[in-house]
């Protein structure tokens, strides 16, 4: 059991305000592994007063030893990964096996990567008679969901604390015990007083609180659409920046040319990767209308080698849903898209035999509708839509893969990588896997349309959180 009493505001561990508390649920068994305080305003007000006050001297520490602090959490991260890891699984139920992959090494790659990038932000620059400097946005308000916790936790406070801001960190109250290892990391790596702040807490009290601050000076969102506007709304009374990192209805589109086999296969294990509980997720796969049944079979025969079960077995691939919400919401996109026409080709809405009630099996349905409730929401789960365009006509598939309302991201597959590129231009979403490509840590990631505004990790997101000023100077006759 992880018990957390305190939160952590400038430097030290600090019990606050109520008694409220958050009990964490593994999802795979129902039972509590720990819980958190339920933070509210004043909690954020003292968080947000020590953030101000480390701002100017933060701000003012030369980027070379910001990038030393941060190089310093990736090394207690990666010292701690099996904690975190099992921590993680507990919180969510993404398998251990994947945990240790990708949940526990990516904050640390992310911290080293984003300490590296400082390397190439020009802070200061001559433009004719002007010095532009670029300087850190001030108190950042960062908000975080469950899916990859410790990632998108690491994807804000890295470049926030990299541009020389201080943060305030509310985490999912779903999965918040990895934050407080993150706060023990910091603690122990150095980093000063007020530079770092952890209040958990639920999204309508701390997480609202933080984002109608007077004195935060912008919002790093992660999470739902339907949030992001609120939070957007909210901020927008106090004039706050915002970045929004929301939902995702990728589109995998396959082109004459390409390989089929891999280009199936690898879109059903981008799409179930965290039981489809990822906002990148390939949701719907789009093949030429000929080649429709050859999908479906290599795609099921995908499915068929997705091990579900006990997330702290080895020999897990998939595990249970987050909450029985989430799980019960699935079952209905499924059911919905089969009463809308869609065919049911493995799966489907009942639980697995033997598996309790979050868990929901890999699912794939074909001759999805472009325009069905399945091919244009979110879902959130396990679910795989099989969609198609006529033969040999890259316009129809381009204007299917562009007719949600998201722009996260997308997969082009085609017989060369120029040819997918070509394809890919023309997608408005923030990153394309061309021929198969995968995640780059150090590579812009952010969405267009309601996928969010802003971007996140290197280079660009540092400068997310980075304020351009001009110093006109005088204009001294050198001629004389
Ligand atoms: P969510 O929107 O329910 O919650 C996200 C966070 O926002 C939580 O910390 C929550 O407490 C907080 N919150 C909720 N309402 C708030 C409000 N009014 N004011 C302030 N804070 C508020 O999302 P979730 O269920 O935790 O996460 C799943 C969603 O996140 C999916 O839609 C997924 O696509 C999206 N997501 C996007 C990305 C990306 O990079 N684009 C990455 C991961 C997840």
């Amino acid at each position: 059991m992880h018990e957390r009493n305190e939160y952590y505001i400038d430097g030290a561990w600090r019990a606050l305000s109520s008694r409220e508390r958050i009990e964490v649920r593994n999802p795979a068994s129902g039972e509590c592994v720990g819980s958190v305080p339920a933070g509210h305003r004043v909690d954020v007000d003292a968080a947000v007063r020590a953030a101000r006050a480390a701002f100017p001297h933060w701000n003012d520490t030369p980027p070379a030893q910001r990038a030393d602090a941060l190089h310093r959490v990736a090394t207690g991260l990666r010292d701690r990964a099996e904690e975190i890891a099992l921590t993680i699984t507990a919180e969510m139920g993404m398998p251990i096996r994947m945990t240790r992959r990708i949940q526990a090494p990516l904050p640390a790659e992310v911290f080293a990567t984003t300490a590296d990038a400082l390397d190439g932000i020009a802070f200061e620059e001559r433009i004719r008679h002007s010095r532009v400097t670029r300087t850190g946005r001030g108190v950042v308000g960062c908000i975080t969901p469950w899916n990859y916790p410790l990632h998108q936790i690491a994807a804000k406070v890295a470049p926030a604390l990299a541009a020389g801001c201080t943060v305030v960190l509310k985490p999912s109250e779903l999965a918040p015990l990895n934050a407080f290892i993150l706060a023990e990391i910091m603690h122990e790596a150095g980093v000063p007083p007020g530079v770092f702040n952890l209040v958990s807490g639920h999204g309508r009290s701390a997480g609202a609180s933080l984002v109608a601050h007077p004195d935060v000076d912008a919002i790093s969102f992660t999470g739902s659409t339907e949030a992001g506007r609120r939070v957007a709304e909210s901020a927008a009374r106090t004039v706050k920046h915002v970045a929004l990192e929301l939902g995702g209805k990728s589109a995998s589109i396959v082109l004459d040319g390409a390989d089929f086999d891999s280009a199936v296969r690898t879109t059903v294990s981008r799409c179930m990767l965290n039981s489809g509980q990822t906002c990148n997720a390939l949701t719907r796969l789009l093949v030429p209308v000929s080649r429709h049944d050859e999908a479906a079979r290599l795609a099921v025969a995908a499915c068929a080698t997705l091990q579900m079960g006990d997330p702290l077995l080895e020999t897990s691939k998939l595990g249970p849903l987050v909450s029985e919400a989430q799980a019960a919401r699935v079952r209905r996109f499924i059911d919905g898209a089969i009463a809308d026409g869609a065919e049911l080709l493995c799966g489907g809405s009942e639980a697995p035999p033997g598996l309790g009630g979050n868990y929901v099996p890999p699912t794939v349905l074909g001759h999805v509708a472009p325009h069905s409730a399945l091919a244009q929401q979110e879902v959130f789960g396990p679910v795989l839509a099989i969609l198609s365009y006529p033969d040999g006509d890259e316009d129809a598939a381009a204007a299917i893969a562009e007719a949600t309302p998201y722009g996260l991201a997308a997969a082009v597959w085609a017989g060369d990588d120029e040819a997918a590129m070509r394809f890919g231009r023309r997608l408005r979403v923030g990153q394309v896997d061309i021929n198969g490509g995968v995640f780059n840590p150090a590579a812009p990631m952010g969405g267009m349309k309601y996928s969010g505004t802003g971007r996140e990790l290197g280079r660009a997101g540092i400068e997310e959180f980075l304020e351009t000023r001009s110093f006109q100077l005088p204009q001294r006759d050198t001629t004389t």
